[in-house]
């Protein structure tokens, strides 16, 4: 298995980023990423994908969408990977919008689900209200400049996390991780993204210019890890195809890795079968044995459909054995400055009872 790092929810010149393609991939280099997708609002740019290269290092730019009515009431964003045409016309209807998504095969994504206005400053919320739809696959529970948001009240501390962005980055978001957990629970293979929204937004107060986050602010923060079957081949109909597919099918963590790099992080279940990993759904005999295996030590929750039923701390693997269904999946929690912060998501293992269990 080969683990791989990208940025994903990206805003460029084309809607209401401030840099170019180019600089958005300088960015992504020099954060060591090994890929990066840029979603503009409602427009597909087609034939951009396309490698960057610097210092023999290669960089894949992937582009997608950020789909919403612009005609309706503010929220409901969607994000919209692998779909080979400009579909925005359709964000009157999500639902017929998920579905024509699904058909090619795309990826749908509930971008920023919960957000609070800032009022002080008459910047709105675009959270997500519309509940009913399915079929999407996936949700942010992790977006950047959401928390951003979310986290700025007042004026102090506005620019208190715009100058140490790292002080707002400290946990997924609780009512989008709730959120998840019931719709797992409800028997929807739905699963969790992070999204940096990165729009690296310039001000500029008479003399005094001002960015707000830069691109590589974002690309050092939070970011997916992709789990490939082979490493990327430089070849970019077949790189594409190796991420989106482990995108769709829930082969990644998240990982806030300015506390510490995630990569190596590694979640599965060994059974009579032989191992599942996140994404997977298993079926089960007798019992299975998660196996967790982090890069540094942590503390290390693994829980079942929504409810912590093991805690470990300060280890680096864990073995567990399970003898009931559920949906399993794992939080990890770093210590930064005395206070706990969440560090890993991974998706989730589906186990299924077998008939021959005895039970
Ligand atoms: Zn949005
Ligand atoms: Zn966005």
């Amino acid at each position: 298995m080969e683990e791989i790092v990208l940025n994903l929810h990206v805003h460029s010149t084309y809607s209401d980023g401030s840099g170019n393609f180019h600089e958005i991939a300088q960015a992504a280099l020099s954060a060591e990423l090994d890929a990066v997708i840029v979603t503009d609002h409602n427009l597909l740019l087609k034939g951009k994908d396309a490698f960057y290269y610097r210092n023999g290092k290669q960089m894949l730019l992937l582009v997608g969408e950020e789909v919403h009515d612009m005609q309706g009431s503010p929220g409901n964003h969607l994000l919209i990977l692998n779909y080979p045409k400009e579909i925005a016309h359709l964000a009157s209807n999500m639902q017929l919008l998920i579905n024509e998504a699904n058909h090619q095969n795309a990826i749908t994504i509930l971008a920023h689900p919960y957000e609070s206005e800032m009022k002080a400053f008459n910047v709105r919320a675009f959270g997500w209200d519309q509940w009913e739809v399915k079929g999407f696959t996936g949700i942010e529970i992790f977006n950047q400049m959401s928390e951003f948001k979310n986290r700025s009240r007042n004026l102090f501390a506005l620019l208190l996390n715009a100058l140490f962005p790292k002080r707002f980055l400290t946990e997924a978001n609780p009512k989008a991780l709730a959120k998840w957990d019931e719709l797992l629970n409800a028997g929807h293979r739905v699963f969790a993204f992070t999204g940096s929204d990165a729009h690296q937004s310039r001000f500029k107060f008479g003399p005094i210019k001002l960015t707000l986050f830069p691109y590589l602010t974002h690309f050092s923060a939070l970011n997916t890890h992709a789990y490939l079957p082979q490493p990327l081949t430089g070849d970019l109909e077949q790189d594409r195809s190796l991420i989106y597919t482990a995108l769709k099918k829930g082969k990644f963590h998240i990982g806030l890795d300015w506390v510490y790099p995630t990569k190596g992080f590694e979640f599965k279940a060994d059974y009579e079968g032989g191992s599942a990993y996140s994404g997977d759904q298993l079926i089960m005999n007798q019992s299975a044995t998660i196996k967790i295996y982090l890069p540094v030590q942590a503390i290390v929750h693994l829980l079942r459909n929504g409810e912590v039923i093991g805690k470990w701390d300060r280890r680096v693997s864990i073995a567990h054995t399970i003898t009931t269904a559920g949906v399993y999946r794992v939080e990890c929690y770093f210590p930064v400055q005395g206070s706990l912060t969440g560090w890993i998501y991974s998706n989730p293992i589906f186990v299924y009872k077998g008939k021959n269990d005895g039970q």
